[in-house]
């Protein structure tokens, strides 16, 4: 069984806290302390459970608390080399560098009985990885600033149960924002930026397969986006192309500040049981 919380997703901070009942992990730290500290205490997480932190790339909004949460959980820190190096930017999210850890992509490696296998996303940041997590059968995998749909996309969708993907702009709120400049605009747009709900919904499709249960759409701009154009444009897309999200796929979509989930795995299915919020032994 998995169990997978999200203590915050967006442009103001990345967390993702996912847990096969012995062990844990921590995808991205881009919140504050303080407020992890207190979710660890309202979901019942037991911190001596998380074994690792994965870091997906050095933006800010992912690493910025990371060398503290590492100092303080006692754990390694999970990246590619590049992005270990780039860390260094403030007291907060320097990693002490005994405690880094650098891996290749595609090669997997092992935290308990979780299995973790990096892939590399194309993004402006020096690397971006997206993990992908097998533990008993099960698969679980984080695909958050996703400049294009890549090979690795479809790959990694392809051997996915579960999927947390980026939905980050609706196409028409960017073009009209007028508070962000050309250049901004197509920095996002661009092959190096993010994934527009369109976009997501088009790489959903053409990966889509009977084994993917859920899909949690994350990282969603504040401005350029909310969280029901995200889920309809999805979700209308793909029922228009004979996919429905009622009875062939759960779409979720992750909150920008607060806490979503917890979500609860197993072989029976998925549920979000709240009454889980409240477990010490997860
Ligand atoms: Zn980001
Ligand atoms: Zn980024």
């Amino acid at each position: 069984m998995l169990k997978f919380i999200s203590f915050g997703s967006g442009s103001s901070g990345n967390c993702y806290y996912l847990s096969n009942g012995q062990d844990a992990i921590i995808i991205d730290a881009g919140v504050g302390i303080r407020a992890v500290k207190k979710n660890f205490l309202k979901y019942g997480i037991n911190p001596a459970k998380i074994k690792a932190i994965l870091v997906t790339h050095d933006h800010m909004d992912h690493s910025r608390t990371v060398g503290a949460l590492s100092r303080l959980l006692n754990v390694k820190v999970y990246s590619s080399a590049e992005v270990l190096k780039k860390l260094n930017w403030a007291r907060l999210s320097r990693v002490e560098p005994d405690a880094c850890v650098a891996v290749d992509e595609e090669e997997t490696f092992c935290v308990g009985s979780m299995e973790i296998t990096p892939f590399r996303l194309p993004h402006d940041a020096v690397d971006n990885y997206g993990y992908s997590v097998s533990d008993q059968g099960q698969v679980f995998t984080v695909m958050t600033d996703v400049g294009k749909p890549t090979d690795n996309v479809s790959k990694y969708i392809g051997c996915s149960d579960y999927l947390v993907l980026e939905a980050d702009y609706d196409d028409d709120m960017l073009a009209a924002n007028p508070r962000y400049e050309k250049k901004l605009k197509e920095r996002i747009k661009g092959g190096k930026g993010h994934l527009s709900n369109r976009q997501a919904a088009q790489v959903l499709l053409e990966n889509y397969h009977e084994g993917l249960q859920s899909v949690w759409l994350c990282h969603l701009s504040e401005e350029n986006n909310t969280p029901e154009l995200a889920r309809t444009t999805v979700a209308r897309f793909l029922g228009d192309n004979g996919i429905s999200t009622e009875t062939d796929l759960r779409l979720e979509v992750l909150s920008r500040r607060t806490v979503s989930g917890p979500w609860l795995m197993s072989d029976k299915g998925i549920s979000a049981d709240h009454q889980l919020k409240v477990d010490f032994d997860f």
